[in-house]
């Protein structure tokens, strides 16, 4: 049997309200013990998910507060077993204090994911759904949390399972002639093989394709900020985050390390890195700094190039497009309320993304803020769950994909019916790693180990 657990849903910091989830066959007895409904009567008999005001008991049965509590009857909760919310104020003593109570009567601490896990166990979302959840719990911008919410809600899922589903229909008919090697094969099967094959080949690495930009949506880009010293790269940063972080000064080299700030822009989290600025120098420390720069720079997926318009292409600027040479930069010409002294036909020669901006007035950062989500690839997307955010499930699809085209191939050049059946069943085998219909025990535990505790 079972056992029931119990944990802290809410952060650590005290706050208005706390939560604590319990899921397990005890959970209705334990829950009818450490909480009174207002008016009597017990938790356990109240409709699912209705909110029941209420007092709280502590282990010795004072009560430690007045608050909400609801129950969900097996099997219609998140995990599928008896559940029971307790909404209580969210001070860190009533917390662990209603905790304790709730061990005292029988419940054990779960582990991390351990909701989710029984949710997937009990089979109330799949794999690739339970994963969504932890997208959802760590989305940083409303269209992350949108894609997760639909993934969470079958669409990886559904699409895996539709074309999973087809192999497994086609291999079920090469089966059948594998099993009558006397009697001739039809050609149609061959030829309906072909069609089946490729549409999945192309949809399967159409979806693994999604995942560059998932990754983006999930942890956001690396972005540096590089320009000779006092072009404004500390003046951007500041302008693009909104508040006075990098220190400004006009004494060239002063941002001698890489100061990181992180921001949004629609769906995408840019994390900028201020850098030391760019020269010929001899003093060691700016060296390091300079050196620190060009590091930030290379492990960048995008880098804004800064160049002081009001001054002509020097020597250091020519550094700075010589070191953001096959990377995906923009060239941002600051300074633009001052006049323009800088050669721009130098620079457009260079760079293809070129934006005129005032990091002091913030003329032109509107039009840098639509067109960074541009050159990153992350415009006009919808957010419908179709975007792969997992690098397990990219990976897993990336092996289906290469099985399935396998097959195709084997199927195309009319090899035996076991050739074709060997890559089908491969290709199905990696897609039920995702849905977890066949993935290793260890691969679910640790799935379900970078899951918050609660969760
Ligand atoms: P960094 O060394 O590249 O980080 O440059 P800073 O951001 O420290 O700026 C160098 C100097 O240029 C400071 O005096 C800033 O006030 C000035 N500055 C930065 N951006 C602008 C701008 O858009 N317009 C004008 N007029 N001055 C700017």
């Amino acid at each position: 049997m079972s056992t029931t657990i119990a944990a802290i849903a809410t952060g650590p910091a005290a706050g208005p309200i706390g939560i604590i989830r319990v899921s397990g066959p005890q959970t209705l007895a334990i829950a009818d013990r450490i909480f009174t409904p207002q008016g009597g009567g017990a938790l356990s008999e109240r409709p699912n998910r209705l909110l029941t005001y209420g007092a709280l008991h502590a282990r010795d049965g004072k009560v430690i507060d007045h608050c909400l509590c609801c129950v969900m009857h097996a099997p219609n909760s998140y995990t599928g077993e008896d559940m029971a919310e307790i909404q209580c104020h969210g001070s860190p003593a009533i917390l662990s204090e209603t905790l304790a109570a709730l061990f005292a009567n029988g419940a054990q601490q779960a582990g991390p994911g351990e909701f989710t896990q029984r949710a997937f166990l009990a089979g109330k979302m799949d794999l690739s759904g339970a994963e969504a959840v932890h997208d959802l719990v760590t989305a940083t911008t409303a269209q992350a949390a949108e894609n997760a919410a639909a993934q969470m809600d079958g669409a990886v899922g559904s699409r895996i399972r539709e074309i999973r589903q087809c192999l497994v229909d086609l291999v079920a008919e090469f089966l059948a002639v594998v099993d009558y090697p006397d009697e001739e094969i039809d050609s149609n099967l061959f030829d309906h093989a072909c069609e089946i094959l490729h549409n999945a080949t192309r949809a399967l690495y159409d979806l693994a394709e999604t995942y560059e930009r998932g990754r983006i949506l999930r942890e956001g880009i690396p972005c540096a900020i590089l320009g000779r010293p006092n072009a404004g790269k500390s003046s951007l940063l500041n302008a693009l985050a909104g508040v006075d972080r990098a220190i400004v000064t006009s004494v060239p080299g002063t941002t001698r390390d890489v100061i990181e700030e992180t921001i949004r822009i629609g769906a995408v989290v840019l994390h900028l890195f201020d850098t030391a600025g760019l020269r010929d120098t001899q003093d060691p420390v700016e060296k390091i700094g300079i050196d620190r720069a060009m590091k930030q720079a290379q492990a960048s997926a995008l880098i804004l190039a800064v160049f002081d318009s009001s001054d002509d292409i020097s020597d250091d600027d020519l550094m700075v497009i010589a070191r953001t040479h096959g990377k995906r930069t923009i060239a941002v010409l600051n300074k633009s309320d001052l006049p323009s002294a800088l050669d721009v036909a130098t620079i457009r020669r260079h760079f293809e993304h070129v934006i005129a901006v005032s990091a002091k007035t913030g003329e032109g950062l509107q039009e840098l803020y639509d067109l960074i989500p541009q050159v990153v690839g992350m415009d006009g997307m919808s957010y419908d769950g179709s975007i792969i955010t997992n690098a397990r499930q990219a990976a897993a699809l990336v092996r289906a994909a290469e099985r399935c085209e396998a097959a195709f191939v084997a199927a195309q050049l009319g090899m035996t019916p076991d050739a074709v059946v060997m890559d089908a069943e491969g290709a199905i085998a990696a897609l039920g790693e995702i849905t977890g219909q066949a993935v290793r025990d260890d691969i679910v535990a640790t799935i379900f180990d970078k899951f918050c505790v609660g969760k």
